[in-house]
């Protein structure tokens, strides 16, 4: 067993290499891409994310570049009426009382660039696993890059290789949940929102005249998620006049907006029923999806690493692997349900509703959460996602 296999080099499977070289473990990575992907993904680091990457020096970098966000909103657009979430209420709890707006590939670049300076780091890009076979002492990929196909062997294999993992299928497990029915479109503008718009926070979820989106800022633009009817074909919701027209709705602006990226996308909620397999264990969108209303995927993704790697250290050492993996499943699967499914799902389901009197009801909670400190706090401990770590250390 001289090295660890991981494969996938998203936020998940970079941060779990970060974190065994610096036990001092040397890891093979292996990405199917040739290079970090640009895909504009997640957006938002919570609090403990940071954290967890501040000994690595990656926070800081984050914070030098990324949007520091210490209220958000939930706002009805039409009537200007709006709910505000202040961070600055867990500052005793955090070094990091506020959520910072950076892109996911940004982060996966600067994890990247490290890795590709590590001496016990082997980054291979343009390489896909194609299976996997594992016995009692190691595990064994065959993987195809450059060079045609080849064999790797490694003592434990992190999968790490997103929603649609060849590793979960390979291992024959179902991936139990259901798909949204709505579509997501998402867009990047440089439009000044916060110019323009009251009072805006720069993460607000609003609701709309029979409809909602969200607005989130970005250094140097905002990202808008907008929602369109189910009939409609892909190619008919990415239509410039139809986003142009949607976004005209949302603010209106003496020119057409100028859109730096659009695409569309499907929401799933699922789940493996448990995270190890032996020597073979999952993480991040390989085990869990969830809705992205709250920011919580790439974030609960890169808490699995964090957890994962903690035991996986101690099996390098000679501890019992089954056992450690079998914690890191009970610890972190409930999380991913009893967390971050469910409160991405509870976040969706109050911003899809179009019910006036419901919207009307579910704001007049909010408000009165948001005006009480105590509930407030643990409102924000669990939107932020301490709530869910301190439930996983509970776990024994
Ligand atoms: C539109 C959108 C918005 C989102 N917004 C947020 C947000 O604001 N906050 C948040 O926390 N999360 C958000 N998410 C979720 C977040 O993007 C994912 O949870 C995150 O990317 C998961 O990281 P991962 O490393 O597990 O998987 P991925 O990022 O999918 O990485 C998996 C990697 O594995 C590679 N791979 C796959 N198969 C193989 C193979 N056979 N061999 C080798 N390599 C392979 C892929 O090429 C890929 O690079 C959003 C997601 C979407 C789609």
């Amino acid at each position: 067993m001289d090295r660890i296999l991981i494969a996938g080099g998203g936020p998940v499977g970079l941060f779990a290499a970060l974190r065994l070289t610096g036990f001092g473990i040397p890891v093979t990575l292996v990405e199917k891409a040739g290079a970090v992907s640009d895909d504009l993904r997640s957006s938002t680091i919570h609090p403990p994310t940071l954290e967890m990457m501040n000994p690595y020096g990656i926070s800081g970098q984050i914070l030098a570049r990324g949007i520091k966000v210490p209220q958000w909103q939930i706002r009805n657009h039409a009537t200007g009426e709006k709910v505000v979430f202040d961070l600055g209420l867990i500052a005793d709890e955090t070094d990091y009382p506020f959520r910072v707006q950076f892109e996911q590939s940004k982060i996966c670049r600067i994890m990247d660039a490290m890795l590709r300076d590590h001496p016990l780091a082997d980054l291979r890009y343009n390489t896909e696993l194609l299976s996997v076979d594992q016995d009692e002492n190691g595990v064994a990929i065959k993987v195809a890059g450059d060079g045609g196909e080849d064999a790797l062997r490694g003592g434990f294999l992190v999968a790490a290789d997103g929603g649609g993992s060849t590793i979960r299928d390979q291992l024959g497990l179902p991936f139990e949940g259901s798909m949204y029915p709505e579509r997501t479109v998402l867009v990047t503008t440089p439009f000044p929102f916060h110019d323009h718009i009251e009072g805006l926070s720069s993460v607000s979820y609003c609701w709309a005249e029979g409809g909602n989106f969200s607005l989130l800022q970005l250094p140097g633009q905002w990202r808008a998620s907008l929602y369109f009817p189910e009939e409609l074909s892909a190619e008919d919701v990415l239509a410039p006049a139809r986003i142009e027209r949607q976004l005209q709705d949302i603010c209106p602006a003496p020119e057409p907006y100028e859109i730096h990226d659009s695409r569309v996308y499907r929401v799933h909620q699922r789940i493996v029923p448990k995270y190890d397999h032996g020597r073979i264990v999952l993480a991040g969108d390989a085990a869990h999806l969830n809705s992205p209303s709250g920011g919580m995927g790439m974030n609960g993704g890169l808490h699995d690493a964090h957890n994962l790697t903690e035991k996986i250290n101690l099996a390098w050492q000679g501890g019992n692997h089954g056992a450690l993996f079998d914690l890191y499943s009970r610890q972190r699967k409930p999380i991913a349900e009893e967390q971050i499914i469910k409160q991405a799902d509870q976040n969706r389901k109050r911003m899809t509703e179009k019910d006036p009197g419901k919207r009307r009801q579910s704001l007049d909670e909010m408000r009165a959460i948001a005006e009480d400190p105590v509930k407030c706090k643990a409102f924000l401990m669990k939107s932020s996602m301490f709530e869910g770590l301190a439930q996983a250390a509970r776990i024994t």
